[in-house]
């Protein structure tokens, strides 16, 4: 989609730092990080939001987890989020599906 940021930054038209890609997903390193380790992944399909998700995408998203679990042993962390937000009152603010994986520090339980 012309118009979706994390398509443009998976078409590499936007810079970003990319920790890691392969034909299914890109990560980058969020540009505002919430946390000492924030990395965004973000699935190259576009789906607005995980409520667009179908059977389809079964193999996408478990292959997105599988890449989080091995990213954060890559980076020694022993104990880490993956957050999704879907929807506006969730906090997603950008319509173009993605998990957040964030490590360094300490994280409250509910989350605000
Ligand atoms: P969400 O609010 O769950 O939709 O998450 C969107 C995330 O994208 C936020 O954590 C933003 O800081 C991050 N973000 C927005 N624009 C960029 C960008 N150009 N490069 C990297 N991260 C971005
Ligand atoms: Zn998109």
């Amino acid at each position: 989609m012309a118009d979706c940021l994390f398509c443009r930054i998976v078409a590499r038209q936007l810079e970003a730092k990319v920790v890691f890609e392969d034909n299914k997903l890109v990560a980058i390193h969020d540009i505002n990080p919430a946390a000492p380790v924030h990395i965004l992944l973000i699935p190259k399909k576009h789906l607005g939001s995980l409520s667009e998700v179908s059977e389809e995408d079964v193999e996408l998203l478990g292959h997105l987890q599988v890449t989080a679990s091995r990213l954060a042993r890559e980076l020694n962390l022993e104990s880490y989020r993956l957050v999704n937000n879907c929807g506006v009152s969730a906090g997603q603010s950008v319509f173009h599906i993605h998990y957040h994986l964030l490590g360094g520090r300490n994280f409250q339980w509910p989350p605000g």
